[in-house]
């Protein structure tokens, strides 16, 4: 390594401004601070030391809803707890992403009854699903990284005109 090069003289990086935005979220998004059921407890082994989400930019779990762009849906989704998350994500700051975390979260696991909503997908979009129940926490990070992946690929461009960020979806809550 030469010295011109500890210089800090990078030279000319070009990017789209796309690539340079999601960047920016995938290197720092803030989850809501939330847990459900069982698979909570694997979300917080998650941002134990040992498997550092801090790496990711995601140590900080944000008390509120307005400083949180993703939810972690982590454990099962009874009907009563139903209308309170819809209400989470929709104060949630756009663009925001879900995870889908644990089979109960996913499709209502083992709790095939009345009482439990067969999958968080019914009341809010989910980006990415974790299998298992409880997914370990190596799995939980296979998650958020296929959800960068995901994000890698979206546009800016889309953001504006994306029901989805302008909580006009047409999902239903049905209690
Ligand atoms: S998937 Fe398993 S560990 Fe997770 S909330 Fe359901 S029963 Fe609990």
């Amino acid at each position: 390594m030469g010295v011109s090069s500890k210089l800090g003289n990078l030279g000319v990086v070009t990017t789209t401004l796309d690539a340079a935005v999601n960047w920016g979220r995938t290197g720092a998004m803030w989850p809501l601070l939330f847990g459900l059921a069982c698979c909570a407890i694997e979300y917080m082994g998650t941002q134990s030391s040992s498997y550092d989400l801090s790496r990711f930019g995601m140590e900080l779990n944000r008390a509120s809803p307005r400083q949180a762009d993703l939810l972690i849906v982590s454990g099962r989704l009874t009907r009563k707890m139903a209308p309170v998350v819809r209400q989470l994500y929709d104060q949630m700051a756009s663009p925001k992403w879900v995870i889908s975390m644990g089979d109960c979260a996913s499709c209502g696991g083992v709790y095939n009854n009345y009482a439990v909503v067969q999958g968080c997908d019914e009341i809010i979009p989910v980006d990415v699903y974790v299998a298992g129940c409880p997914p370990r926490p190596e799995q939980l990070l296979h998650g958020i990284l296929t959800l960068h992946e995901k994000i890698k690929g979206e546009s800016i461009r889309t953001w504006a005109d994306d029901d989805k960020w302008n909580n006009k979806s047409e999902m239903a809550i049905h209690v």
